[in-house]
């Protein structure tokens, strides 16, 4: 009905792209729809071994492993890698999945203030006592669009000998020179020992999830991991998808410097209108708007003008700071951008937002 979606994590717009459709066709006609099986058993095809090599191509990793979900990814690895002698330091803001993942673990658990370098270097101090040391952030946080310093984490790391995870799910494919992620736009690709990442965001949208590291850590995974010993395997179409997605981002980064642009003049063209958008160069863009209700009637109205966004209020995000978000995809035209910064002009003007 010509409403246009602005809330999707559909960051290249590859889930409706006619290459991953087709791809997806094909290994579901040649694969079959599913394994019925875990991988160990009788669920590895090769397009499962492609994939994982191809990811691990695709961030310059040694090797990868797929899960069903990232939040899967993230449930199984705190646990396989880490001993009770061992320490876990984590962003306070990480995603859910990671906290759950580092419940499940029975390393000492310290968590540091919100991208705050002092914090978590006091927490690197006190954890100096452990065998090992594991620090555990998102790379690009999904309610304020901010990035993890990235830079000044590994800076950390390296002076207290800790080891570096991220979570890229918002933040693979899209960011960097070539989207590999937070690792490479912050030039820190050779520091970050682990990533975790999904294939249901700008990945092709479907499901699916994975770690790529080193070999030794991903062996460790196959071997212990209990969400990828005990989990059906991947369904070819979703591996099917996944791959195509990432053989066009390897191609090209023509799609990510699309979505890239968009963002840009969502950005700006917001900001002039005297809207708050928090983050920085993120394709989240957070319409900061302080009021519950207010960021609730107002994402009513931008429906009635043809705009699909969505009001986040507490407890998602902390009281008092409201918004909507809004995600800009490839898939925008610069005349939809323009359309959503125009109903956002006369929305926030009827409720008093500008
Ligand atoms: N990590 C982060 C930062 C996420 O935003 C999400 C999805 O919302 C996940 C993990 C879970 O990913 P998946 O949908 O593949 O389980």
């Amino acid at each position: 009905a010509g409403i246009i979606n602005f809330c999707a994590n559909n960051y290249l717009g590859l889930s409706s792209h006619p290459e991953v459709i087709r791809a997806a066709v094909e290994a579901l006609e040649k694969f079959g729809a599913g394994l019925s099986s875990v991988r160990f058993i009788c669920g590895t095809q090769s397009i499962h071994k492609d994939l994982e090599e191809k990811i691990a191509r695709f961030h310059q990793r040694e090797d990868a492993i797929l899960y069903a979900s990232c939040f899967d990814a993230n449930a199984g690895i705190f646990e396989a890698l880490l001993t009770p002698e061992d320490a876990v330091l984590s962003d306070e803001l990480n995603h859910a999945s990671i906290i759950d993942g580092i419940r499940l673990c029975k390393a000492n658990k310290y968590r540091y203030k919100h991208m705050d370098m002092q914090d978590l270097e006091a927490k690197l101090q006190e954890a100096q006592k452990h065998r090992l040391r594991l620090v555990a952030t998102d790379g690009a946080f999904s309610m304020d669009g901010d990035i993890a310093p990235l830079r000044e984490i590994c800076q950390l790391a390296q002076k207290y000998d800790a080891l570096v995870f991220i979570d890229e799910c918002h933040a693979t494919g899209f960011l960097g020179p070539n989207g590999r992620g937070t690792d490479e736009l912050l030039g820190v690709m050779d520091k970050v020992t682990i990533i975790n990442s999904t294939l249901g965001k700008a990945l092709g949208g479907a499901a699916g999830g994975y770690t790529t590291g080193p070999k030794p850590l991903i062996d460790l995974l196959r071997q212990r991991s209990r969400p990828y010993l005990f989990s059906n395997s991947l369904p070819p179409a979703v591996v099917g998808c996944a791959s195509k997605a990432l053989d066009l981002l390897m191609e090209s980064n023509a799609i990510a410097q699309s979505m890239a642009a968009k963002t840009q003049r969502f950005r700006s063209k917001m900001t002039a209108a005297g809207f708050t958008i928090s983050g920085k160069d993120h394709p989240i863009c957070p319409v900061m708007l302080g009021d519950a209700r207010l960021a609730s009637v107002m994402a009513e109205d931008m429906l009635n003008r043809g705009i699909y966004v969505i009001g986040f209020s507490y407890p998602v995000v902390p009281k008092g700071k409201a918004r909507i978000r809004v995600q800009i995809s490839a898939v925008h035209s610069d005349e939809d951008i323009d359309r959503c910064v125009e109903a956002f002009t006369e929305v926030g003007r009827k409720h008093g937002a500008l």
